[in-house]
């Protein structure tokens, strides 16, 4: 089902105005985890105000030790929900498990699965059964193959809406936290028909990688891109390093504004 031989037509995933897929550039921004509603809204309103089309934010969060913050749960959610009220942005969020998929496709407009559950066959198959577009993260070091496999488990189930991002893959480097896969991209683009957007936040783990990175994403043609904002980053729970500074994310606008413009 995800073959181009099945079908060569492109996919567009479309959430409310925005599509996925229509050869647009789309940009979702947003903290790493909810913190608070104040936060939510203060980083919301910034990034609807420089051109981003939705929002992103965990509220259960990954965390790879158990002491640190986990999110905010449910309480998250409903901040999420009051932030796409007040700004009328959807929003996009990670399901960790597939015992809160019902209550996180409940708020989601877009439900995430991250790197480290692409191969959670269970939460694939549960994703599959939603009606919401979700998110398909590639595992940190997944080949295209498997990670095209792994939404074959969602389409299989009948969601046909998947909508695939490249985060970054585990190299020896320590430049950065993990390597952007760009030459996924045409590889992608020639085995599937689903849109694929860059997450170059995680892929540099560092902020001042993620400008260069997002110009680069514009430039190999994805379908769009996560960035991760923080108003103040150096307080932010999670992924603070890598956070853009609305200001800078402003800039990143504009940069892939102008190279998606003449590619
Ligand atoms: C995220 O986007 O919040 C996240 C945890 O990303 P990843 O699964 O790519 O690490
Ligand atoms: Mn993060």
């Amino acid at each position: 089902l995800v073959s181009r031989e099945v079908k060569n037509e492109n996919t567009v995933v479309r959430v409310g105005n925005v599509a996925f897929g229509d050869g647009s550039m789309p940009v979702i921004a947003g903290p790493c985890a909810v913190e608070s509603e104040e936060q939510c809204l203060v980083i919301a309103r910034a990034v609807k105000k420089a051109g981003a089309v939705m929002f992103r934010g965990g509220a259960f969060k990954p965390r790879t030790s158990p002491y640190s913050f986990q999110g905010m749960g449910k309480e998250g959610l409903e901040i999420l929900a009051k932030v796409r009220e007040e700004t009328g942005l959807p929003v996009v969020t990670e399901v960790m498990d597939v015992e809160n998929f019902d209550i996180v496709e409940e708020y989601a407009d877009v439900v995430q699965i991250g790197t480290r559950n692409m191969q959670n066959f269970s939460l694939l198959k549960r994703a599959g059964k939603s009606g919401r577009p979700v998110m398909l993260k590639r595992g940190m070091s997944a080949l295209l193959q498997e990670w095209l496999m792994a939404a074959e488990y969602i389409m299989e189930e009948g969601n046909e809406q998947v909508i695939l991002c490249e985060r970054g893959i585990r190299t020896f480097v320590r430049h950065s936290r993990n390597t952007l896969d760009l030459s996924v991209v045409p590889a992608a683009k020639k085995e599937t028909h689903l849109p694929l957007v860059i997450d170059p936040s995680h892929a540099a783990g560092v902020r001042d990688q993620v400008i260069p990175l997002a110009r680069a994403s514009a430039a190999v043609g994805c379908d769009g891109m996560m960035i991760e904002v923080h108003h103040i980053p150096d307080e932010a729970v999670s992924d603070g390093a890598q956070s853009l500074y609305p200001d800078q994310f402003e800039k990143l606008m504009q940069k892939i504004n102008q190279i998606h413009a003449i590619s």
